[in-house]
């Protein structure tokens, strides 16, 4: 890290102690922008990073709820609105055990410049809670998302706050939200949330986006040196939505994925993930890849096992933060893998993704290869303001212009810089620098 930026990280985690998430999504950051400082004096005269990393509000609520069994649950809710420079605040809705106001900060701060790649009018925001909804019957999930939108409803708006879906939250999950909302506030107000069911709203193509704009991601940076996803053998971890549209698009650009994950274990399917029974288990009957592997033949299931141990030419880690180490990387190096575009936030640790660069692996960091997901949930907003539905095809041209634009952006920002190839780099600069000129142009806010 440029030795100017190191008290401004340094002030991060004295601030904001025990978030080791958030240090580490910060870290990446202020790393790659002391160029653009000095480039840029105005950023400095202006406060721009010190700004940049402190939420412009932080909202955690109770969130009480009754299971089926009539008994009473407290879980805890959270809602980050990080910057609101390049548009309303945007990001999505996490529920899981694991999600605490550390979590939430690193996912809303990757968000400001993940949303500003896009190009799209978008700020920056995250938030969930620790409910757990495996295992949880309809019924009880409609109860918690009641709940919780009673207390969130007064944060949001289309012009406000525009959540959407993330790990644990759908678009069962958005449509017991959307009916909370529209109850409390008597308003049938679509661009309120983004993810809603086709049928009230939603878009075509928002289900598919992330993955499909991970593979997309993945096709732009094998271009760029001469190759494709065609032939190519790939390995995603995760089984959630992300993951399941990483591996349809890929299996559409010729390449064969031949192993998913969830947090159990890892099915190995050498003659490619049929992805029609893993679409069958996991959004129909809510089931594991275990079950997939009970039904093929073909495929062996690995309880704890590690995705990354299995060969491939190119790896999608579509599942959660820091699921792909120094250790991981250096296996999928020694087995040929020639390039990584993250489908989750923050999936590679700071080690894995040194290996990689010491390697020469193409990586695609989350911000530029998974933005495909909020990028749709812009062009739904977009739809929902027009009151119109595009078709399908249209949609997803969109999107894979997009996906390629993000690309070039951060292609040629690496080059501007001195970083060729360097994704990373790119990223974060470019995606730094559009927010930061436009919190210079709106005064100090
Ligand atoms: N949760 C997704 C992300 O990490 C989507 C957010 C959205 O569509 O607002 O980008």
């Amino acid at each position: 890290m440029d030795e100017k930026v190191e008290p401004f990280f340094d002030e991060v985690i004295r601030r904001n102690p025990g978030e080791v998430e958030f240090h580490q999504a910060v870290r990446e950051v202020l790393t790659s922008i002391g160029p653009v400082l000095a480039k840029h004096p105005e950023f400095a005269e202006h406060k721009i990073i010190e700004r940049i990393c402190e939420p412009e509000r932080q909202v955690i609520f109770r969130v009480p709820w009754q299971d089926d069994a009539g008994e009473v649950q407290i879980d805890r809710g959270f809602r980050v609105e990080f910057n609101s420079a390049l548009g309303p605040y945007k990001g999505g809705l996490r529920f899981h055990p694991s999600v605490n106001l550390g979590i939430v900060k690193f996912l809303g701060f990757e968000q400001i410049f993940k949303n500003a790649l896009t190009g799209m009018p978008i700020g920056g925001a995250k938030g969930g809670s620790n409910f757990n909804p495996r295992g949880r019957s309809d019924d009880e999930i409609m109860r918690f998302c009641q709940s919780f939108m009673t207390e969130l409803y007064r944060h949001l708006g289309e012009y406000t706050d525009v959540p959407a879906g993330d790990i644990g939250v759908g678009q069962r999950e958005i449509g017991f939200l959307f009916g909370q909302y529209k109850r409390i506030t008597n308003r049938y107000e679509s661009g309120v949330l983004t993810g809603k069911g086709i049928q009230w709203g939603g878009a075509l193509v928002r289900t598919e986006a992330t993955g499909y704009g991970t593979a997309f991601f993945a096709q732009e940076m094998l271009k760029v040196r001469g190759d494709s996803l065609d032939g190519k053998t790939v390995v995603v971890s995760g089984s959630g939505n992300v993951a399941v549209y990483a591996i349809q698009k890929v299996h559409q650009l010729g390449g064969t994925v031949v192993a998913c994950s969830d947090s159990d274990g890892v099915v190995h399917d050498p003659k490619g993930i049929d992805l029609e029974l893993l679409r069958e288990i996991k959004e129909v009957r809510r089931g594991r890849v275990r079950h997939y592997a009970e039904q093929r033949p073909d495929a062996t299931y690995v309880a704890g096992g590690n995705p990354w141990d299995i060969p491939c030419d190119v790896a999608l880690p579509c599942a959660t933060q820091n699921e792909l180490t120094g250790k991981d990387a250096a296996t999928l190096v020694r087995n040929g893998c020639i390039a990584v575009a993250e489908g989750a936030n923050m999936p590679t640790t700071p080690e894995g993704m040194r290996t990689f660069a010491e390697a020469d692996v193409a990586f695609g960091p989350g911000k530029a290869a998974n933005a495909g997901g909020v990028a749709t949930s812009a062009l739904e907003m977009q739809q929902n303001a027009s009151r119109d539905a595009w078709s399908f095809g249209r949609t997803e041209q969109r999107l894979a212009e997009i996906m390629a634009d993000i690309h070039e952006l951060c292609f040629a920002t690496a080059e501007e810089y001195g970083m060729p190839g360097n994704y990373v780099a790119g990223s974060n600069i470019a995606g730094f620098q559009r927010v930061a000129q436009a919190m210079v142009s709106l005064g100090l806010i």
